[in-house]
């Protein structure tokens, strides 16, 4: 497995850096964030320990089944009243490209769309799972999860087995935004709150199903509202171990509703908050990723300097940060993803979902 051995050291204290940071962690990381060059030194450090030279990526392709979406999210672009929906072949055929080019993961998520039961979320699964047993299904937000189990009126936990019998292999931890409930009620409303983001996430460990985590900063959040993120995310996986990584998605607004409230994080934030994020969830989470989509392939490459050891996916389509304004491409060849990382002296490692070498 890669980077699978913890450092022994922490900038926290031990029973800071086996749960929450508490009051004296939360002052720690402030003093680090007033001091960047410290704040970078602790980052890099803290990766190449554990991770050592390596970054790795996956190979994979993103599916946008639909854009049909109830939700009102002020940061979506995505998101339709009425909008396309994936046929089953266009589906097929999606999955056939991404193979053809060696994908091992598919990653599968879309709108909210009005009536969608489990039944068409596992019909979904079993399609691809039947025709493509070898490829890792990556699907369907916390929000998702709490949307199908809705309209079928079932609970969450059985919902989750009905996917992971048709073939959901991992989810997600997208939907967190910012896990605090007045920065939600400001830019995502209509969606779940941060006790039910829990539940889901928690739920789906204690049912083997692993997820993601992640980060949307770069709004109207406040550092601190920040640093409870993180501190949520180090809580829960001190209690499951069910987070594979941790993935920062800085605000694309150009295209939506919160394009005039900002302008979205800049360079040097974003470099900052990688590296804060390493120090964070250090020793608990060990792999950081950085988007190429969100940040551009030359600030991703950056982020490697300071704390970052995984660049995401080859992608092949971003039909969500496309819609909100990103101008890079929707695809990048697992070649490019190993010249960025050799051209910052680190050495590519080609995973799998989970984290296991290819
Ligand atoms: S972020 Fe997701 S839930 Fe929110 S409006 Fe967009 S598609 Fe809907």
């Amino acid at each position: 497995m890669i980077c699978s051995q913890a450092a022994e050291r922490s900038v926290l204290s031990d029973s800071e850096a086996e749960g929450g940071h508490g009051q004296g962690g939360r002052e720690s990381l402030l003093a680090l964030w007033r001091e960047p060059l410290r704040l970078f030194r602790t980052a890099r450090q803290l990766c190449r320990e554990t991770c050592g030279d390596e970054v790795s990526f996956v190979v994979n392709r993103n599916i946008n089944f639909t854009n049909v979406c109830v939700g009102r999210c002020k940061f979506c672009a995505f998101r339709r009243v009425e909008g396309f929906r994936l046929t089953d072949q266009q589906i097929l055929d999606r999955v056939a490209s991404a193979d053809a080019l060696g994908a091992t993961e598919l990653c599968i998520q879309g709108g909210l769309a009005p009536g969608m039961v489990v039944e068409d979320y596992c019909h979904i699964l079993e399609l691809i799972s039947s025709d493509y047993p070898r490829i890792h299904l990556h699907a369907f937000s916390p929000m998702e999860v709490l949307h199908m189990a809705g309209n079928s009126g079932v609970e969450v936990a059985a919902a989750l087995l009905d996917l992971k019998a048709a073939g959901l292999g991992s989810m997600p931890g997208t939907a967190a935004e910012i896990l605090v409930d007045e920065v939600r009620r400001q830019i995502c409303p209509t969606k779940m709150n941060v006790a039910m983001w829990r539940e889901v996430i928690t739920t789906a460990h204690r049912l083997g199903i692993p997820t993601t985590s992640t980060m949307l900063y770069g709004h109207v959040e406040s550092f601190q509202d920040r640093l409870a993120h993180l501190e949520i995310l180090r809580e829960i996986q001190g209690q499951t171990r069910g987070i594979t990584e941790f993935i920062l998605l800085p605000l694309v607004p150009w295209r939506t509703e919160l394009a005039g409230v900002t302008r979205g994080p800049d360079l040097l934030e974003n470099l900052k908050m990688h590296a804060l994020a390493r120090v964070a969830l250090h020793p608990l989470i060990t792999n950081v990723q950085s988007s190429w989509v969100k940040l551009g392939r030359e600030a991703a490459g950056a982020t490697l300097e300071w704390g970052v050891n995984d660049l995401g996916g080859t992608l092949m389509e971003d039909h969500i940060s496309h819609s909100a304004g990103s101008t890079e491409s929707q695809y990048i060849s697992a070649d490019e993803l190993c010249e960025i990382i050799e051209r910052h002296g680190r050495v590519p490692v080609q995973r799998t979902t989970l984290y296991q070498r290819v």
